[in-house]
């Protein structure tokens, strides 16, 4: 019985170092060195192999690396194999972070403080209170959840939006397309923490900007396929947004000549936002791999009817 890695080998090390304090009893490999086929039980990889299916005749569950399933190709991966996304302290954490850094910049007006700087001009500029800032985010789930905690801690008027409708202590619930309207109405700062699916693919696009506020910001740690960049450059240069942060595009990266560098209401980060850490992400593997064993569902196992 084997689990087989197959993504950043440099992490793999980190991991293979891991599961042998952790879990010495099961042999760990990284690909390519696959050793025996039959014996590969469990894959955690970011891109699985095309021949999946027959390579490994007894693999048991394919894990993702990353927090989303969306780069896989679903119709390579039997119907029948459990496909888990990861789901780690590590990567919650470092989402809070910055979420949380990206809302109070655009709260506190950084960038306008910055290019004042820049301009040598000391002027002062209202502080609007927390309270009075309306936050919402797209998605309900894990990440979400938790940046909402955190954005509540400082007052925010929080707001968030699902498929199914869900209960959140201290947070305006909306769910479903007659949902988001009213949600989209009430936000002034929006985060997109959906999962990439076929109905959420283009989803920030001129249809949704034209239902916030006028001047309303855009934060982006979802996915680039979430984005209509050409409706994000309209709406900013238009006025109907006032700023947007990305942390995803699509491509990764951008191509040299791409607007989004240099747009003065664009700031961009390299999909950083979050990590899958190794020392909590074996953690939650090894949690994972335990509940496998004795027939417990293990977290984060996709719904691939859903497709998150
Ligand atoms: P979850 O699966 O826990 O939550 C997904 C949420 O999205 C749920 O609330 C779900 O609704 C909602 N949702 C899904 N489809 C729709 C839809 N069509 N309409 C309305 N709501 C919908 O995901 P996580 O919170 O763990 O992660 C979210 C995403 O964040 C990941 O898929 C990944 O793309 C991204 N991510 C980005 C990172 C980065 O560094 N930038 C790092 C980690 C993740 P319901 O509650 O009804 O199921």
């Amino acid at each position: 019985m084997t689990f087989l890695y197959k993504a950043d080998p440099i992490r793999g090390a980190e991991w293979a170092e891991l599961f042998a304090r952790k879990m010495p009893e099961l042999p760990f490999r990284i690909w390519p060195d696959v050793g025996d086929p039959r014996d590969v039980r469990y894959l955690a990889a970011w891109q699985p192999p095309e021949d999946l299916a027959t390579r490994f005749p007894n693999l048991e569950v394919l894990f993702s690396t990353g927090a989303g399933t969306d780069q896989f190709d679903f119709s390579m991966i039997p119907a029948t194999l459990p496909v888990v996304r990861m789901v780690e302290s590590g990567i919650i954490g470092g989402m809070v972070e910055y979420v949380t850094l990206a809302v109070l910049s655009l709260h506190r007006e950084w960038r306008t403080y910055l290019d004042q700087q820049r301009e040598q001009n000391w002027k002062v500029h209202r502080v609007q209170t927390a309270s009075s800032r309306r936050v919402g985010v797209l998605g309900l789930g894990v990440l979400a959840r938790a940046v909402l905690e955190s954005l509540n801690g400082f007052g925010f008027s929080c707001a968030g939006w699902s498929r199914s409708p869900q209960q959140i202590e201290d947070v305006e619930c909306h769910a479903g397309a007659d949902g988001l309207q009213q949600f989209l109405a009430r936000t002034d700062i929006l985060i997109c923490l959906l999962p990439l699916t076929e109905g959420t693919r283009g989803i920030l696009s001129n249809t949704l900007f034209d239902k916030l506020p006028r001047g309303a910001a855009v934060i982006n740690v979802g996915r680039g396929g979430h984005l209509v960049q050409e409706d994000l450059l309209q709406a900013l240069d238009e006025g109907q947004l006032s700023s947007a942060i990305l942390d995803v595009c699509e491509p990764e990266p951008l191509p040299q000549d791409h607007p989004f560098w240099t747009h003065p209401k664009v700031m961009l980060t390299p999909h950083i936002a979050s990590m899958t850490q190794p020392e909590s992400a074996v953690e939650a593997m090894i949690d994972n791999l335990c509940r496998h064993q004795v027939g417990l569902p293990m977290i984060g196992l996709v719904d691939r009817a859903r497709g998150y």
